[in-house]
């Protein structure tokens, strides 16, 4: 398959023939149609395998144009590293789509991050800590989000984010398209699966 065969706008196959990307990996091959579709995806995939744009090139179809002052797609990543790195990748794959993102996480003052918020975002990227932090702060609303994503569910495990996971889940709306990604299946995820996604499509590589 090729990336023409999904069903992406000319935007977002220009971003990707800017990339450089030839044709979708294993992970984008199982995986975009299905989020395209909007189900709710759990991928078994380790990092370096293209997970990310496995689940933001569907994101930018799904969220078309900028649109309001709250996110409306969520990714949650367990460290501050990883938060940057999907930002940068949303940069890349937004070159032609009116979208705007930003990444909030912890070891760094919150005004910065409180500010970009205020100016309106449609994707979201976060460490669950800081999240809830500038959430309980009320620097953004929680109430337009169609779409979350938890990117390597594993690490945000062992690192103990599932109590501010739980506070999440409770203040975001319950119609929504969840996407968990994870480089192992574990009993731990498989609970995590269990309790937030909804008839999950399970794919693995
Ligand atoms: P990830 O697993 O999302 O961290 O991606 C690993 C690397 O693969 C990143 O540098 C991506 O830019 C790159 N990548 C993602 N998808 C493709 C693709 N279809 N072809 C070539 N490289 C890709």
């Amino acid at each position: 398959k090729n990336f023409s065969d999904f069903k992406f706008n000319k935007q977002v196959l220009s971003a990707i023939t800017d990339a450089g990307y030839l044709s979708p990996t294993p992970i984008q091959q199982k995986a975009i149609p299905l989020v395209l579709a909007g189900h709710d995806v759990m991928g078994i995939a380790q990092t370096g395998t293209g997970k990310t744009a496995a689940f933001v090139l569907p994101l930018l179809m799904k969220l078309k144009y900028a649109q309001g002052n709250d996110p409306r797609a969520l990714i949650l990543a367990p460290t501050r590293e990883l938060a940057i790195q999907i930002n940068e990748n949303i940069k890349k794959y937004t070159t032609y789509v009116d979208l705007r993102y930003t990444a909030v996480y912890g070891g760094t003052g919150m005004k910065v991050q409180e500010e970009k918020l205020k100016e309106g975002v449609d994707i979201l990227v976060a460490t669950p800590g800081r999240l809830m932090d500038l959430y309980r702060k009320g620097a953004f609303g929680t109430k337009q989000i169609k779409t979350l994503v938890i990117d390597e569910a594993d690490k945000m495990m062992d690192m103990g984010f599932m109590p501010q996971i739980r506070q999440l889940l409770e203040v975001i709306p319950v119609k929504r398209q969840n996407l968990l990604f994870s480089a192992t299946m574990s009993a731990i995820v498989e609970n995590l699966s269990a309790e937030f996604l909804e008839f999950p499509e399970k794919v693995e590589v």
